[in-house]
């Protein structure tokens, strides 16, 4: 039996899932006819309180998508160095957006809004600063969760600027689970967001831009011109909306699982932070062994993760583990880190 932690994108669509996609209602979305899709984008705008959202191939486009909406061509972006919209997007702002991206040092979700305040630049010299995005929870920082407090003095800072403020809500799930804050309260906080269904929520395809009626009418045609348009995409609307329905309570069991991950592994001395979500990080800069050696060791035995650099290693809980799986991992691990 493989124990796969390599990421929370490994899930396979649950027998009652594939039965919400057979079943179905659909029709050519491109024209505006599917049902399904409508009803995702709905109910998604509803539980962020915003007026629409749309419906994207990917979480990467739902975020460029945002990122064009917020960023004229030539203008700018501030984010986290280690932030998705610049690490694992392959310089799409900048190939695509044609958007110039400066980044603060990688902190997670221990950002100080102060430091963004300093590096806002006014319009009227230099490259205007036109939006800050952040990630919620924050992937390479082991799935931190920013606190509302810090968002909200956040906010205040982009609003004093008049800068646009987007959420990388690919795991925002997670932060809600994890701190009991709800959508709306975060929703409310950002001019727009995307969020994933095919992470922790198990769909197989999916993602949604989140904000304004107006914006929103303008993602729908960047959308298309990025060859995003999906015509009867009803079947993968079905199964987000089965995963919102069923499986974003559940993420409380994935979070349980890493924090016994965690402390299992806290003996080592490697873990890089407390995990709070469903994310356990481990700093191997003073193990023996690096992060791509751990994953060919454990590999062999069966356990799968992730480097997410020469010493940085990370294991992600989901909905296709049970707790025989952590227990393997455990043990494979403890043994190969302990070296
Ligand atoms: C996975 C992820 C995305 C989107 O990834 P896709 O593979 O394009 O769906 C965006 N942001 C974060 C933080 C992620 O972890």
């Amino acid at each position: 039996m493989t124990v796969d932690l390599r990421s929370d994108t490994v899930t396979r669509p649950t027998a009652a899932m594939r039965a919400a996609m057979a079943e179905a209602e659909v029709g050519d979305d491109v024209y505006g006819e599917d049902p399904t899709v409508a009803a995702l984008e709905a109910d998604v705008a509803d539980l962020f309180g915003h007026e629409a959202a749309l419906f994207t191939p990917s979480g990467s486009m739902a975020n460029q998508i945002a990122l064009q909406l917020l960023v004229p061509p030539g203008e700018e972006l501030l984010c986290d160095a280690d932030a998705h919209v610049v690490t694992y997007e392959i310089g799409a702002a900048a190939a695509i957006g044609g958007i110039s991206t400066r980044t603060w040092p990688a902190v997670g979700a221990d950002l100080d809004p102060d430091v963004v305040a300093g590096m806002i630049r006014p319009e009227g010299y230099g490259v205007p600063t036109r939006a800050v995005a952040i990630e919620q929870t924050h992937n390479r920082a082991g799935g931190g969760v920013f606190p509302l407090a810090t968002l909200r003095e956040l906010r205040g800072v982009t609003a004093a600027a008049g800068v646009a403020l987007h959420c990388d809500g690919a795991r925002i799930w997670h932060a809600h689970v994890a701190d009991g804050v709800p959508l709306r309260e975060y929703g409310g906080l950002f001019d727009t967001l995307s969020v994933c269904l095919s992470k922790g929520l198990g769909a197989p395809v999916g993602s949604l831009v989140v904000g304004s009626a107006e914006r929103i009418g303008r993602a729908r045609w960047i959308r298309k011109r990025m060859g995003g348009g999906m015509r009867q995409a009803g079947v993968l609307a079905a199964a987000g909306r089965y995963a919102l329905r069923e499986h974003l309570d559940r993420l409380a069991v994935d979070h349980e699982r890493a924090a016994r991950l965690a402390d299992a592994l806290a003996p080592t001395g490697l873990l890089a932070r407390p995990a709070r979500t469903n994310i356990v990080a481990l700093d191997l800069t003073k193990a023996a062994l690096d992060a791509p050696a751990v994953c060919a060791a454990a590999g062999e035995r069966g356990v799968l993760v992730s480097a997410m650099g020469p010493r940085l290693l990370r294991l992600v809980t989901h909905l296709d583990l049970d707790d025989a799986g952590i227990d393997r991992a455990i043990e494979v691990l403890t043994d190969i880190l302990r070296g």
